[in-house]
């Protein structure tokens, strides 16, 4: 008998594999439906050898000093600043916005003050800022929001900027000095040897076992085990007896080429033309060293793989149906970006990850206590007759 069934090898899952196999001494199933472990940050060697992920580009950065050591113990890192161009105008300029940006794309030479004024010169007035539109137009106006935000969100979402909550685009990150970092969080690097190397390490433990292809469906009834941890759709747990939660997908298109090089930087985006959003090189990101170099291509679409959330409020209220559900739901925990219906970071998951760990174990250590009460109640019991009324905070054991 397993002590958990986790769905999932992706962060989420890994991470809990992890810490209850090596720390709470647990025994542990992992499965996924997928041939192989990491999840969305699953990266390989192709057939020319190019270490790629399969997923699209996946970068690591976190301000959490405990998730960085957290995920130190897998992995030796490899320093990485993440920096995007976007091909606007016929020229390539840093994204985020930044002082070089404005001063390349209208051939002028302000310094960071002027470019600060520059910026209230052209922001519009919006009373209440209610959607996506609203949050950009308000601090770099409407001639960089047609420029920069439009095209690409409605490539991104197949929606207006107009008609998506302003969550989507909560922060527009304008700068106004030269900083061409995408991220300014404190620890940016790379697992040295790539992500899935980094998981194999992490779940590489007497304690774990992982089943790959395989649909936690197919095994539920056979296999015995005492609680689940689920890191699947949480619509499709509960049979979408609500409907389905809606997402946004993506077609990736790989591509090796015969060339050492192919982009100037990382990742470029293409707010207005092409059908995709952005091209990704992928040596930029390792730091492999290979004459040929491999890129992937995202084209957004309406259906596949569930990608990002649709953050919309009718969707919101639809998830916290479901989530009702999952908390009434007796011995299984839910946890990751697809059983909480949330777009978030790799470090992120992590974090939710260890906190519930955390919560596990304290419920372990609550009714490791509980038992000991009740040792003594039965023998008080037996020694006087009365019985003392004990009761349990987890109220599913
Ligand atoms: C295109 C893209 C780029 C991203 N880039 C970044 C980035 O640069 N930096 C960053 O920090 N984050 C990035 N992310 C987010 C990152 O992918 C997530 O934070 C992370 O993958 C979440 O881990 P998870 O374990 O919750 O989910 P996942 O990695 O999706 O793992 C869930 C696993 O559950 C399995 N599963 C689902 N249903 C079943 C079932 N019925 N039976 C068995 N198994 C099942 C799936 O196959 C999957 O492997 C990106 C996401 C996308 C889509």
């Amino acid at each position: 008998m397993f002590d958990y069934l986790i769905v999932g090898a992706g962060f989420a899952g890994s991470v809990l594999a992890e810490r209850l196999a090596t720390r709470s001494n647990k025994k542990v199933l992992i499965i996924d439906k997928r041939p192989h472990i990491a999840g969305n940050a699953f990266d390989h060697y192709n057939e020319e050898g190019v270490l790629v992920h399969k997923y699209g580009p996946h970068i690591f950065h976190t301000n959490s000093k405990d998730v960085f050591d957290y995920l130190s113990q897998f992995t030796e890192w490899r320093s990485y600043e993440h920096r995007v161009l976007a091909s606007v105008d016929g020229q390539l300029v840093p994204m985020p916005i930044n002082l070089d940006t404005i001063n390349k794309l209208y051939g002028l030479n302000l310094t960071s003050f002027e470019l600060e004024d520059w910026f209230e010169s052209v922001a519009e007035q919006v009373p209440v800022i209610r959607t996506s539109e609203d949050v950009v137009v308000s601090k770099v106006g409407r001639e960089l929001y047609e420029k920069f935000f439009r095209n690409y969100t409605r490539k991104q979402w197949g929606m207006d900027p107009s008609e998506l909550d302003k969550s989507v685009t909560s922060r527009v990150p304008t700068r106004t000095n030269r900083d061409n970092r995408y991220f300014t969080d404190t620890y940016q690097a790379m697992p040295l040897n790539g992500f899935t190397a980094m998981f194999e390490k992490m779940l590489a433990h007497p304690n774990i076992k992982i089943m790959l292809n395989t649909d936690y469906k197919e095994i539920i009834d056979v296999i015995p085990f005492k609680e689940m941890i689920f890191t699947g759709p949480v619509d499709e747990y509960f049979d979408y007896k609500f409907g389905k939660l809606p997402y946004r997908s993506l077609d990736f298109k790989h591509e090796t080429l015969n060339t050492e090089t192919f982009l100037p930087t990382a990742v470029v985006n293409y707010p207005n033309e092409h059908a995709y959003t952005r091209i990704t090189e992928f040596k930029y990101l390792t730091g492999q060293k290979h004459p040929k170099t491999s890129v992937v291509y995202e084209y957004p679409q309406a259906d596949g793989d569930p990608y990002y959330p649709v953050p919309r409020p009718e969707n919101a209220e639809l998830y916290n149906k479901y989530k009702k559900l999952a908390d009434q739901t007796p011995n299984v925990h839910f946890v990751g970006r697809l059983a909480t219906y949330k777009y978030y970071n790799m470090d992120q998951v992590v974090a939710q990850a260890l906190t519930l760990y955390k919560k596990l174990t304290e419920k372990t250590e609550e009714d490791k206590a509980i038992a000991e009460i009740e040792k003594i109640v039965i023998k008080g019991k037996s020694l006087n007759g009365s019985a003392i009324k004990i009761s349990s905070k987890n109220g599913n054991h």
